[in-house]
């Protein structure tokens, strides 16, 4: 048999090698468009701002290294650029030219390319991508004598090459079409991540749009649709990839909005031809909307499995994806997993959604900080998505979540898991089990919530009872609240009641905790009570500029 695979990189080599590890009788041919093949694209952005120094460690694999190790014919500098799907042969171009080539079965992993707007100017040599090697070799030699830097894309790989960019000592600004940066997460993760951005010295223009680059002598201009002008000696486009698929789609392969549409052992609509990772859709595992999710994981775990379906051992299906995702910026650390509110909302799925801060690990021993933990879960109480953005600990949390999430678990599954601690790595509850107290709490009405987004029409139609001390509400609180510190609550319980005078008490604190004591004392007490989910540190990162409008000082 003869096995092609197209796109020598995160899916398509997993397959390759996967594939030779089944099968020593298979001719293996890999057929990549580019320079390099198994190259480290997730370690580019680190290239560039200087922690991997070498550009050498990048290249996991060469092709003679390939073809001693695993028996693989890896071609480099070779495009495919058309399929007959009825001969089975694919259209090759390299520099000697066109040539054929035929398969017994072809692998598709293209992959995605750099989506590039329409913006006047763009084609200026100062405007970079990160997506290969040379880009990363190009955008490096490229900060030489550089003083300026902007980043068009506040996603993952835009942040990344941000904090590069500023490691190297450049001015740097990002700018983010969608309100806030990172749009996969919820409006008071990302406020968080802004605010670190911004102590990094990196300026943030969210909300806008860049029009136009003007190309200088000396530096380029970006142009950005409020009127702000940034000056620029280098540009880094990074407003999101796109499943590069014309040429399959040519070929009678399905492609859904530029993804190639494939079943759950990864086969396309043809006949012997398979399709993996970015250019393909991947069901979401909790909405079960299909989309690309450009992620190296899931790549390359269906790499393996389509090799495994080619190679007669069918046992295992592509599973849902959770797109669990994860970025480091500055000190701060941001993941999510599973689903946000917009991909709930636009599935008509009904969840609850609980906002907490716990320590990363006990507080009594030295270093702990908070972690900001944020979880979506349903009616039925399962898990449907959490994110989490602190100094420590959060990718441990999120892949606690992650395998939740796959597991099918409920909060009362997060309640009784069994984590490993001691007071340097966790607390006797773990703030994922404290999530799973709290989703309980929430679905049994021990704890009734209000949240952030509301809060306008709470203060207009409830006591707003403020539960911290005195002196954290003189540094800011909502208009009108009362306060009252929740070791005072029993004593002046009568106060708060007349205060109220029918209506109902929307508590806050600073985190959530205090209020929800001073909750379950209203409730006791006869009181109509909901606590603010996250409590003031939670509104303050929703609300954003907003917060303005409801907090005053003093
Ligand atoms: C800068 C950067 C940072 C990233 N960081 C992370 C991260 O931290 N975590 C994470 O999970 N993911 C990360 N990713 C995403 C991850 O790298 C991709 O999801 C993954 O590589 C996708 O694998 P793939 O096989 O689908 O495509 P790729 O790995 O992109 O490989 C596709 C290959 O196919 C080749 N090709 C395309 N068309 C043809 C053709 N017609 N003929 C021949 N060859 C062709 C391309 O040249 C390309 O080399 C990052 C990506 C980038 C660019």
């Amino acid at each position: 048999m003869r096995l092609v695979v197209v796109g020598g990189v995160a899916g398509g080599m997993s397959a390759a090698a996967r594939a030779r590890r089944l099968s020593e009788d298979t001719e293996i041919i890999v057929l990549e468009s580019r320079g390099e093949v198994s190259f480290a694209n997730c370690g580019l952005p680190y290239f560039v701002g200087g922690e991997i120094e070498d550009k050498e460690q990048l290249l996991v694999q060469t092709p003679a290294g390939l073809s001693a190790s695993l028996g693989l014919d890896v071609r480099i500098n070779t495009d495919v650029v058309a399929i007959d799907t009825e001969r089975r042969v694919i259209t090759l171009s390299d520099s000697d030219g066109t040539s054929e080539l035929s398969y017994d079965e072809l692998i598709l992993s293209p992959g995605a390319s750099a989506i590039r707007p329409p913006i006047p100017g763009l084609d200026s040599p100062r405007v970079h991508t990160l997506r290969t090697v040379p880009d990363a070799v190009g955008l490096k030699a490229a900060l030489e004598g550089a003083r300026s830097a902007v980043v068009m894309g506040a996603g993952f790989i835009g942040l990344e090459a941000a904090e590069a960019m500023e490691m190297q000592g450049l001015r740097t600004s990002v700018v983010e079409l969608a309100p806030h940066v990172l749009p996969p997460l919820e409006t008071e993760m990302a406020q968080l991540l802004r605010d670190e951005l911004v102590r990094l010295g990196i300026a943030i223009h969210d909300g806008v749009s860049a029009t136009a680059v003007e190309q200088g002598e000396d530096h380029d201009v970006v142009v950005l649709s409020d009127g702000t002008r940034l000056d620029a000696d280098i540009i880094v486009l990074s407003v999101g990839v796109r499943p590069d698929t014309r040429v399959w789609e040519e070929a009678g392969v399905t492609c859904d909005r530029g993804a190639i549409l494939i079943d759950e052992l990864g086969h396309t609509a043809v006949e012997h031809v398979w399709a993996v990772g970015d250019a393909t859709a991947s069901a979401d595992l909790v909405t079960g909307a299909r989309r690309p999710v450009a992620l190296a994981g899931p790549a390359n775990r269906a790499g393996r499995l389509v090799a495994d379906a080619i190679m007669g051992k069918r046992g295992h299906v592509l599973p849902g994806l959770a797109g669990t995702a994860i970025v480091r910026v500055g000190e701060l650390t941001a993941a999510l997993t599973g689903a946000n509110r917009r991909s709930l909302d636009e599935a008509g799925m009904k969840y609850h959604t609980i906002h907490l801060h716990p320590l990363h690990h006990a507080g009594y021993f030295p270093g702990a900080t908070q972690i900001h933990l944020m979880m979506h879960f349903g009616t039925d109480g399962k898990v449907l998505g959490a994110q989490a953005v602190g100094n420590d600990g959060v990718d441990k949390r999120i892949d606690v979540l992650a395998v939740a999430i796959k597991a099918g678990f409920t909060v009362h599954d997060l309640m009784d898991l069994d984590l490993a601690y001691s007071p340097p790595y966790g607390s006797a509850k773990d703030p994922v089990n404290m999530a799973g107290m709290m989703g309980c709490n929430v679905l049994d009405g021990t704890l009734k919530l209000w949240h952030a987004e509301d809060v306008e029409a709470v203060m207009a139609s409830s006591l707003v009872l403020d539960v911290r001390s005195a002196a954290e509400v003189a540094d800011g609180h909502l208009a009108g609240s009362l306060n009252v510190p929740h070791v005072e609550l029993r004593d002046r319980m009568e106060e708060v009641r007349a205060a109220a005078n029918g209506r109902p008490v929307s508590v806050l604190c600073a985190s959530g905790v205090r209020s929800y004591l001073a909750l379950r004392q209203l409730d006791h007490a006869g009181l109509q009570a909901r606590n603010l989910s996250g409590g003031m540190l939670t509104l303050q990162a929703a609300l954003g500029g907003r917060a303005n409008n409801v907090i005053i000082t003093g």
